[in-house]
């Protein structure tokens, strides 16, 4: 394998694909399975959280605590639902086509950085038919905050490409996409195709804010610009 020159790290829901909700339903189906009773979630604010993050908010609002035997129960049991609810996910506009170019790009390791668990994220890549683009990546399996989850992504990413020196980015959709980027150092590509739009995104301290990954001219311009290196198309 030719040594990438870029690193991408990418974000799913809201920034890759659109899963219409169904998380946010399959969490609520395993919540009530297994703790007994229905988890508060209908005002959490799920953009840029972990899946993880999400069950023990839910739980502690209800002042409730996910016992040690609990937790690989539930998480199974969001999966399973995820599998039902996920069917209708699909890839936002322009971004299979934009994924695709990349991956064969021999100068861009591409990798997902998510919140999901990494078999909820498998679930979702696969409704939308992009489970052969990321190779690698970060889940919310692998960390409860998003900066902990971006970490394993990063090291993993690096690892498998082997491109330790590399210019790495981010691309995401919310507020927390950008703040955990910079917690580790790293420039984040915000897109307004999630909760945010441009300007919130912007304000949040966003290195380059795109309306959607749909003009992959000026995506490729934003990558060029922040890793200080020409990525050609
Ligand atoms: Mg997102």
């Amino acid at each position: 394998m030719e040594r990438p020159t870029h690193l991408l790290i990418f974000d799913l829901d809201g920034t890759v694909l659109d899963g219409h909700g169904a998380g946010h339903q399959a969490m609520e189906r395993a919540f009530r399975q297994v703790m007994g009773q229905p988890g508060e979630f209908d005002h959490l604010d799920f953009a840029g959280r972990t899946d993880p993050a999400m069950l023990h908010l839910a739980a502690e609002r209800l002042g409730l605590t996910i016992a040690e035997d609990q937790w690989p129960r539930l998480l199974n049991a969001f999966v399973t639902a995820l599998r039902e609810t996920a069917g209708a996910t699909r890839a936002l506009p322009g971004v299979a086509a934009l994924l695709r170019h990349l991956a064969s790009n021999p100068q861009v390791g591409l990798a997902v950085g998510t919140g999901n668990v990494e078999a909820g994220a498998a679930v979702k890549l696969q409704a939308a038919g992009l489970s052969d683009v990321f190779p690698v990546g970060g889940y919310g399996s692998d960390g409860e905050s998003r900066e902990a989850m971006l970490a394993v992504a990063v090291a993993r990413t690096r690892n498998f490409y082997q491109a330790n020196d590399a210019p790495l980015l981010t691309v995401g959709d919310t507020p927390r996409d950008v703040a955990a980027a910079h917690a580790l150092g790293f420039r984040c590509i915000a897109v307004a195709t999630g909760r945010y739009g441009q300007p919130n995104l912007e304000a949040a301290g966003a290195d380059a804010a795109l309306p959607s990954l749909e003009d992959a001219a000026a995506f490729y311009r934003a990558v060029s610009r922040l890793s200080g290196r020409d990525l050609s198309d």
